[in-house]
């Protein structure tokens, strides 16, 4: 569980966009990508990010 004032003051380094807790892992609202958590510590790095298929579309546009 990661702390949700560590949430808080998270954001997305791809889009600087809100993030939130899902299933263990940190999602940005904005963007959709999904960075790990590993030992209650979010990964903030875009190379870690997945990115949601139905998002790649967007992105390239
Ligand atoms: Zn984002």
């Amino acid at each position: 569980m990661v702390d949700k004032k560590l949430i808080d003051i998270l954001a997305c380094p791809a889009c600087k966009g809100d993030v939130f807790e899902d299933k263990g892992s940190i999602e940005c609202k904005e963007c959709g990508r999904q960075y790990p958590v590993v030992d209650d510590i979010p990964v903030m790095l875009v190379d870690e990010a997945k990115m949601p298929e139905n998002k790649k579309n967007e992105e390239n546009e």
